[in-house]
This record gives C-alpha cells, sequence and structure tokens, in this order.
C-alpha cells in the first residue's frame, strides 16, 4: 500500500544516473527463455490483485510521483535517449519528456473521473432498476513497443494501463531498450517492481509473451510485425490495439500562408529526423503556389542544423538504425531511377547515419517514396489543382494514420478534414492532435485498431462492466417463465405502443404494461 512505501521522497532527490545502467548481459537483449517469462507471468497475476486493492486516488499519488522523479531526473535520461536513439536533443526534450510529462499530468486531472462507476438510462420497461458501468481492471497488459520514442512509448501505455489498475509487462525495442531507465524511474517512484515488470528481448520473446496469453496486448511498430501480432493473438483470442505505421500527408492549398505552412511541414516530416510515424511523408502543394512553396522549403531545410547535440541547438539528429538507413538509401536510388529529381541532400552517400532532408519533386505513383512508408527525412512534393484531386489521391494509400490540411479557407479545411480516411487531422498545423492528451490516438487501414489516450483511451486498458441492480423481492419478471397465449398477447401490445407511434401510444402501453405485471405475478410458480 501507499503508506508503506515512504522511502520513494529520498529516492528522487538522488541524480539517477542511467548511464550506469542495470546490469543487463547482451543476450537479454536477444531471445528470452520460456522459464524467465512463465515466472514474469506468476508476478504479474499476483500483483494484479495487489494493484486492484489500490484506491484510484493512490494509483495516481504513484503517477505524480514518477511525474517528479521524471522532473528531477530528466537531463539523465536526455542523455541515455540521445545516445541509443541519436536524436536531436531538443527532439528528446520535447517529444518524450514534456510530452510524456503533460501525458502525466493529464492521468492525474482525468484518471479519477474517467474511472469513476457511471450511472446510465434506464428505460421505462425496466422501471425501478438502476444501470451502472464500472470501469474495472483487464488483469494482465502486454505492452510491445517500437524504437523511434522509447521513454514515450513505453510510459504512456504503461501508466495508463497502471492507473487503471493492471498489472502491466512491458517489452521495449531490442534496438533502443534503455536499459534500466523506466525500472530506476518507477523505483524510484516507490512502485513494486511486479507492478509494472520490464523484459528485455527480440520479437521472439515477444511472441513468448503473448503465448504466456496476456489479457491485452498493446502494440506499437511496423504493419509487418503487427499482423504477426494479431495472428498470433487471434489464435488465444487476446484483444489487441495496434498502433502502427503511416504515410500522413500535408495538403497546402495556395491561399495558405507560405511562411507558416513550408516550416510546419518541414518540422512535421522532420522531428526525430523523420522517424516517426506520424511524419509527413507526401507534400501535396497547390499548382498557383507549388514553384513557391518548393523552393522556400528548399531554402530552409538548407538551413537546419543537423548534430547528435549537447546544447539544445541542433534542429535535427541522426538515423537511429542501420536497417532503416537501408530503407532510405533503397527509396532514394527508387526514385532517382523513376525520373524524380533530388533538391537537396545530393551529398549523402548512402551510408553516412546523419542523412540530410532529401527533397524530390516529380513523383510518380510507381515510386515507393510515393507509396511506402520510409521513416527517413524524405519530402516528396507533389501538386495538385482541385480539391476532389487531392482527397482522391491522399486516400490513395494503404495507410490512414494522421494528415494536416493547410489553408485560409477554415470551411474547406473542415471539408477536406471530413473526406480524409485517417485517425488524426491538424489543421494548419502539423502532428499537433498528438500534442493534446485529450484527444484521442490511432489510426484506420492498415495503421491500426483502437484509440489510446484521451479520455475514451482509459476505456483500451479496462473491462467495462455493465451491471443492472434490481431489488430483492419475491416478484417474478414477466418475461420469466412461464409463457402463456395471454403474455403474447400482451408482450405483443407492448411492443406495438412503444415502437409504433401516436397519441395513445403511452397510454396503451402503461395500461398493458400493469395488465402484464398483474397476469405474470398470478402465474408464478
Ligand atoms: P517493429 O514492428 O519492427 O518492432 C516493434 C516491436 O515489436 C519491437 O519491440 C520488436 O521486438 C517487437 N516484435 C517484433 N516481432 C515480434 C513478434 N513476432 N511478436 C511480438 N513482438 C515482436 O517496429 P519498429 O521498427 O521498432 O518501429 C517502427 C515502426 O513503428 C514504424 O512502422 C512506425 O510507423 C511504427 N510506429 C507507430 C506508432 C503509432 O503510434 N502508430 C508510433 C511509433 C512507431
Amino acid at each position: 500500500r501507499l503508506e508503506d512505501t515512504n522511502q520513494w521522497g529520498e529516492k528522487i532527490m538522488e541524480t539517477l544516473n542511467y548511464e550506469t545502467k542495470i546490469n543487463v548481459p547482451p543476450e537479454m537483449l536477444q531471445q528470452q527463455n520460456n522459464d524467465k517469462i512463465k515466472n514474469v507471468f506468476t508476478h504479474a497475476r499476483k500483483a494484479e490483485s495487489q494493484i486492484r486493492l489500490l484506491s484510484i486516488e493512490e494509483r495516481i499519488t504513484y503517477v505524480s510521483r514518477v511525474k517528479e522523479v521524471i522532473l528531477k531526473s530528466y537531463p539523465s535520461i536526455i542523455n541515455q535517449l540521445q545516445i541509443e536513439t541519436k536524436k536531436s536533443r531538443t527532439d528528446a526534450l520535447v517529444s518524450e519528456i514534456f510530452s510524456v510529462l503533460d501525458y502525466c499530468d493529464f492521468l492525474i486531472k482525468e484518471s479519477k473521473k474517467a474511472l469513476q462507476d457511471k450511472s446510465v438510462k434506464t428505460p421505462l420497461m425496466l422501471m425501478g432498476k438502476k444501470s451502472y458501468m464500472y470501469f474495472e481492471p483487464l488483469g494482465t497488459v502486454l505492452v510491445i513497443s517500437p524504437w523511434n520514442y522509447p521513454f514515450f512509448q513505453a510510459l504512456v501505455p504503461m501508466m495508463t494501463s497502471f492507473v487503471c489498475g493492471n498489472a502491466t509487462i512491458y517489452k521495449p525495442s531490442e534496438v533502443t531498450p534503455l536499459i534500466g531507465v523506466v525500472e530506476n524511474v518507477l523505483s524510484a517512484a516507490g512502485m513494486d517492481s511486479h507492478w509494472i515488470q520490464i523484459i528485455y528481448g527480440d520479437g521472439k520473446t515477444g511472441a513468448t509473451l503473448i503465448n504466456h496469453k496476456p489479457d491485452k496486448i498493446f502494440f506499437t511498430g511496423s504493419v509487418q510485425t503487427g499482423k504477426k501480432i494479431m495472428e498470433q493473438a487471434a489464435k488465444l483470442l487476446i484483444p489487441v490495439e495496434l498502433e502502427l505505421g503511416g504515410k500522413d500527408a500535408a495538403i497546402i492549398f495556395d491561399d495558405a500562408n507560405l511562411e507558416r505552412s513550408t516550416s510546419g511541414v518541414l518540422w512535421g516530416a522532420l522531428t526525430n529526423l523523420g522517424q516517426s510515424c506520424t511524419s509527413v511523408e507526401r507534400v501535396y502543394v497547390q499548382e498557383k503556389i507549388f514553384d513557391s512553396f518548393k523552393a522556400l522549403l528548399v531554402n530552409k531545410a538548407n538551413e537546419l542544423l543537423q548534430s547528435v547535440d549537447q546544447d539544445g541547438n541542433a534542429d535535427i539528429g541522426s538515423m537511429t538504425t542501420e536497417q532503416q538507413i537501408k530503407v532510405v538509401k533503397e527509396h532514394r536510388d527508387d526514385a532517382l531511377a523513376k525520373g524524380a529529381i533530388l533538391h537537396t541532400g545530393n551529398n549523402w552517400d548512402g551510408h553516412a547515419a546523419n542523412i540530410p532532408p532529401l527533397i524530390f519533386t516529380q513523383i510518380t505513383p510507381d515510386m515507393k517514396i510515393y507509396s511506402e512508408e520510409t521513416f527517413g527525412p524524405v519530402i516528396p512534393i507533389l501538386s495538385f489543382i482541385r480539391e476532389d484531386e487531392v482527397i482522391q489521391d491522399a486516400n490513395n494509400s494503404s495507410y490512414g494514420l494522421s494528415a494536416s490540411v493547410w489553408s485560409q479557407d477554415i470551411e474547406r479545411c473542415q471539408r477536406v478534414t471530413r473526406e480524409l480516411k485517417v485517425g488524426n487531422v491538424s489543421i494548419n498545423n502539423v502532428m499537433l492532435t498528438e500534442g493534446n492528451p485529450y484527444l484521442p490516438f490511432g489510426g484506420v487501414k492498415d495503421s491500426g485498431i483502437g484509440r489510446y489516450k484521451g479520455i475514451i483511451g482509459f476505456q483500451t486498458f479496462c473491462n467495462i462492466k455493465s451491471v443492472l441492480i434490481d431489488k430483492n423481492s419475491s416478484k417474478i419478471e414477466a418475461n420469466w417463465f412461464p409463457y402463456t397465449q395471454k403474455k403474447y398477447h400482451y408482450f405483443e401490445q407492448l411492443t406495438l405502443s412503444a415502437f409504433r407511434k401516436n397519441p395513445w401510444s403511452f397510454v396503451v402501453f402503461a395500461l398493458t404494461g400493469i395488465k402484464l405485471e398483474s397476469h405474470a405475478q398470478k402465474l408464478k410458480r
């Protein structure tokens, strides 16, 4: 219980040094053995009942402590994030630290109200009864995360799962495991080590964890892995939430402010060096401003400072993985071979991790940069003439994660927004729905299944239990046995008066109800 863990205050006063990692041998980043995983589930199942006993206020207090630990120790968290991901310092601060703190604040403010029992309407037909929804834990939730935002993708789902009362097992990506970082934060906040357990390992470890039948899988990662997980989960009937990739479009109409839209698109395409599920990966510019938009975007891209910096001055960092560098090279070479024109980054050798922005025009639909997720600093610019044409082209994608629409005419932006087959749209801004923890997040089509964050995001981690309360009495319900011809007649009249409305229907309904009730009570067996 909360009062037993009073040492946390002292712990957070120490500077947490994440470069002194918890001692995890390198082989632990590969496949974990089944016995160890079995043990993890045994601990989780025991932890479930402890967490259920914590009141919602107590769980929220732990979230506040986690927030305070992060506030005290974020410089060393950023150091470790930069070592593993090679992102710029400002990207790490804003997208991982600020966003997590902001989301913790949301949980602190909203969890109690979101998770309290809700009374719902009980129709006249069920007179005398009361109806409620209880938001209960699911049990043990498995969270599997990708390498691009390793702190955010850890803390946001695991803290939501925890406030909802679940035991949580978290498997980070083997590429950016941040070994020890999350454990240190949770333990400094006084949390029991079995409430949220962190298991390092690769995809095979993820698959073994699934075989132990968690009550829910919350997966963020690629479409390819998402499909494998869903297939495995289907056999075991485990519910899944899938947060997958994207090929997000930015649509810029000719009345949009050029200065703002070019800067917005540049940031949206290049934050985290484009290694973000909601990166702008297709830029549609209306014909009249196409040349001036492209020229300004190229100028601004050329001015960006690229470094894995210590002082916060760099705009963009480096690529995180060798594998992703290969994808960017493949997409670049494919585009050039098919006739695209490259306006920036001609000096990139195809191997270095600090890939400069690669802005392309003359795009054709057969190019990989048109249809496949690049997950790197590639910006294809396409032109369009009409609104209906750009909507059709933007929707012509297997993905449906986010989009942005830029125009002075807000009505037009809203009209286009309604037509886009995606989960999130920012108008005259970019990737900003993610900046508001009150907005749910998720995609359609190949971008995933389900929503998290926002008030409805709590439901992702809950068993919503429907409860109907009746009085304890000797009364027999009219719809219980025995059935009789007379009952049938009364039910027929009730059905017709309830749903075929006329001025007398309510009176007929009430009188028939009384007759049915009296008949049913006489029939008691
Ligand atoms: P990935 O699919 O390769 O790996 C994600 C995680 O799944 C890793 O932890 C990995 O070890 C694990 N895994 C791999 N195979 C598994 C299996 N068979 N069973 C269980 N777990 C398995 O993805 P990645 O390369 O780490 O991340 C990049 C992808 O993630 C991109 O496509 C990106 O768009 C997507 N992403 C989506 C969101 C979102 O919220 N929609 C956010 C960030 C990243």
